[in-house]
């Protein structure tokens, strides 16, 4: 027995369209005493993330839904607290995806160590956890960019565009666009992670204003909102142009079937290959993908915003801010001293 008490977020009912903070419940429980081989863990931050949309709908998917009365997971940064296991030691950071609980008990097997030395322990959630990886799968491996490609991204004030966008830059792009959704994050976009060119898709109509910033056309779409960005790309994408299409923010919240690209013969005379991706078909790729981008991570080369929402009490809204893009960068929950 831990004698700890722990506050969670259950899932309270299904949304219909954008959730509400009646789909959420504060729930405080005892904290499970470790066992042989466990560890107790006292999380530091929780991520929040859109595909957790997903998980909120009772329906089949890459990840199993969310069931109603029981606790979110998802990904968290933690301390060790209690260790019964050889394999992770008091004071250990680690990440694991028990997230929404303050606490938490698992075997070790369970958890991965990080080293909070090298970057603040926040970024693997972020830069150096699936945000980042997202960014270099897709760009990489999916997108398959080479150096003198114009690079096109989406949602690229969020955590995976943002770094998508910088990565493209680093490894060689002759151009980088990323269209966002204010005017603050288009001047965030130029200023601060030197994309060349940006827009505020509010402002008008997606196609015209990418001609406008790539006006002889793009080679790599990075994908994050799906919609009238996918349709611009695909009227902008050159000759054996590729896109990576990570997600379709724009329709997570919708209740009844959405348009597809009005332009897909496009597909086929310009020889284009759009291509989906989840990032945990690519594990094996985690390694590669920490060895380039964590020293660059490190030195800065990368910038890695992060918005933090104080309190697990306010993980609920930080999720739906998510979805509004309240967020720059990372949307983080800050649930204990890091
Ligand atoms: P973000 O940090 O990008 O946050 C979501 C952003 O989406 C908001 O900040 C908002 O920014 C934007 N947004 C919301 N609604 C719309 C809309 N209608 N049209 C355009 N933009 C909108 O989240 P992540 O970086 O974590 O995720 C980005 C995308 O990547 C998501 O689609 C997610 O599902 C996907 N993803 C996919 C993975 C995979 O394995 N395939 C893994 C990880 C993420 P703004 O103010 O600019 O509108």
């Amino acid at each position: 027995m831990t004698g700890l008490r722990s506050r969670e977020i259950h899932l309270a009912s299904r949304p219909d369209g954008a959730p509400t903070a009646a789909d959420f419940a504060l729930v405080e429980t005892d904290v499970r005493a470790p066992g042989d081989g466990e560890v107790v863990v006292r999380n530091t931050f929780l991520s929040v993330d859109p595909y957790m949309r997903g998980r909120m709908n009772d329906a089949r998917s890459y990840v199993p839904a969310f069931a109603v009365g029981a606790v979110m997971d998802g990904g968290a940064v933690g301390e060790v607290l209690e260790s019964h296991s050889p394999a992770l030691s008091v004071g250990d950071t680690v990440t694991h995806t028990k997230g929404w609980r303050e606490y938490a008990t698992a075997g070790a097997a369970e958890f991965r160590r990080v080293d909070a030395s090298i970057v603040p322990a926040s970024q693997y959630l972020g830069a150096l956890g699936t945000t980042g990886f997202s960014a270099w799968i897709g760009l990489v491996d999916v997108a398959q960019m080479k150096a003198g490609d114009v690079v096109f991204v989406s949602g690229a004030a969020g955590a995976v565009g943002s770094i998508a966008g910088q990565l493209a830059r680093l490894r060689g792009a002759s151009r980088v666009i990323g269209s966002a959704g204010s005017d603050e994050k288009v001047a965030h976009l130029l200023a601060d992670l030197h994309f060349d060119g940006a827009f505020n898709y509010r402002s008008g109509p997606v196609p015209r204003q990418l001609r406008a910033a790539a006006p002889d056309g793009i080679d790599v779409y990075f994908d994050n909102v799906g919609g009238d960005h996918l349709e611009a790309a695909i009227g902008s994408l050159r000759t054996h142009g590729r896109a990576a299409l990570c997600g379709a923010i724009s329709q997570y919240n919708a209740t009844s079937p959405t348009p597809g690209p009005h332009n897909m013969a496009l597909v086929v005379t310009r020889r284009l290959t759009l291509r989906g991706f989840i990032i945990l078909d690519h594990q094996a790729r985690f390694a590669d993908f920490l060895s380039e981008v964590a020293p660059w991570v490190a030195s800065g080369s990368i910038v890695a915003r992060e918005t933090i929402v104080d309190g697990i009490e306010n993980a609920p809204e930080a999720f739906m801010g998510l979805l509004r893009g309240d967020n720059t960068g990372k949307m983080l929950v800050r649930v204990g001293a890091s």
